[in-house]
């Protein structure tokens, strides 16, 4: 049993809303900032009627509210940004702002009431580095700022900086995450991501779309696995003033996870090879590889992923035929949006 109060910030949104159910779960009081941007109310079904749950809506853009909201918690984890590279490439300045100026706000307001917090950042700020399994030291490999996806890793990387020199200079008790590519129920298909997306297609009976030529490749960890990580993190002292990456290193092609979430979904909606000029425009880069080194994280907790890439696939494609009414038949249902 766990009597503290925990900020969640984008606590309805997809990883957001996952930590909130496994806090109050252990007995954790919970609150959570959102301004339901991209978070969904239904995402916080299960907690609603949680007594130990307070919901604000309001943005970490307000310096005021951000205040009140930190100060009546012991706990921050901060997950509120724009996600996902569609958002940041079609919203470029509002990205930016939400997720520099707001994690500055909030880093200031765990400082000044003393609080702990979780500051949550991305691979991306890796860049290009595609070299092998990415350790918390490797290079950033970046292009022009021009590109707005490595606007958005700097900006990230801000977030890291501030969080670190607070910690230095004034003895904040803070925890840096990187998360690589989480995926599991609730994941919205409106950001961008592949696998809502494709499951989204396969079940809808329509072309899966996998950009460039497909051979590029990512790890998918589920999000409940990322949620046992935050959660360990919480509890260890030792992470504090550290640096982790949170992700599943079974790596795997996007057009190797067509062919895989079509075979699982048992949809014959085939494959659409599309170049990434037609979806992000000139200029957009991709990276080829992307794979987590996560033993800096399994040293300190013992953490290791638990669930495979098929195990969360069929998770997502459960979730998504229920929401469209629970059609057996994958390929011939309409999902809803
Ligand atoms: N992707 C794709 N089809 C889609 C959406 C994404 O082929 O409908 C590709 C995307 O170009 C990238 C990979 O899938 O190579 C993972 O994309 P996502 O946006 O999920 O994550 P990230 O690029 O941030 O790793």
């Amino acid at each position: 049993m766990h009597g503290g109060t925990t900020l969640v910030t984008g606590g309805a949104g997809f990883i957001g809303s996952h930590l909130v159910d496994a806090l109050l779960a252990r007995g954790e009081s919970v609150i959570v900032l959102d301004d339901l941007s991209t978070g969904r109310l239904s995402n916080l079904d299960n907690a609603a009627a949680n007594p130990r749950l307070r919901f604000v809506r309001g943005s970490v853009l307000d310096e005021s509210l951000v205040d009140r909201v930190v100060r009546d918690s012991d706990t921050v984890v901060h997950l509120a940004a724009a996600v996902g590279v569609k958002l940041v490439v079609e919203q470029p300045l509002k990205s930016l702002q939400t997720n520099i100026r707001g994690a500055e706000n909030i880093i200031e307001a765990a400082h000044r009431h003393g609080s702990k917090i979780l500051v949550t950042s991305t691979s991306e700020i890796y860049g290009k580095n595609a070299s092998g399994p990415l350790r918390e030291d490797a290079d950033r490999i970046l292009g022009s700022p021009g590109v707005m996806r490595w606007a958005y890793s700097t900006a990230k990387v801000v977030d890291e900086i501030l969080a670190n020199a607070y910690h230095r200079e004034q003895g904040l008790r803070s925890i840096v995450v990187r998360l690589f590519n989480t995926v599991g129920p609730r994941q919205s298909p409106s950001y961008g991501m592949v696998i809502p997306r494709l499951v989204h297609q396969a079940l809808a009976g329509e072309p899966l779309t996998v950009y460039g030529d497909g051979q590029q490749t990512r790890c998918f960890a589920h999000v409940a696995d990322v949620v046992s990580a935050l959660v360990a993190l919480l509890d260890e002292p030792a992470a504090i003033g550290e640096t982790f990456n949170i992700g599943n290193s079974g790596e795997i092609s996007i057009l190797e996870l067509a062919k895989r979430v079509l075979e699982l979904a048992g949809s014959d909606s085939g494959i659409a090879l599309m170049p990434f000029e037609e979806v992000y425009g000139t200029g957009f880069e991709d990276m080829n590889r992307r794979v987590p080194d996560t033993g800096k994280l399994r040293a300190l907790t013992g953490w290791e992923p638990r669930r495979g890439l098929d195990e969360t696939l069929r998770d997502i494609i459960a979730e998504v035929r229920g929401a469209s009414g629970g059609a057996s038949n994958g390929t011939k249902a309409q999902a809803h949006s």
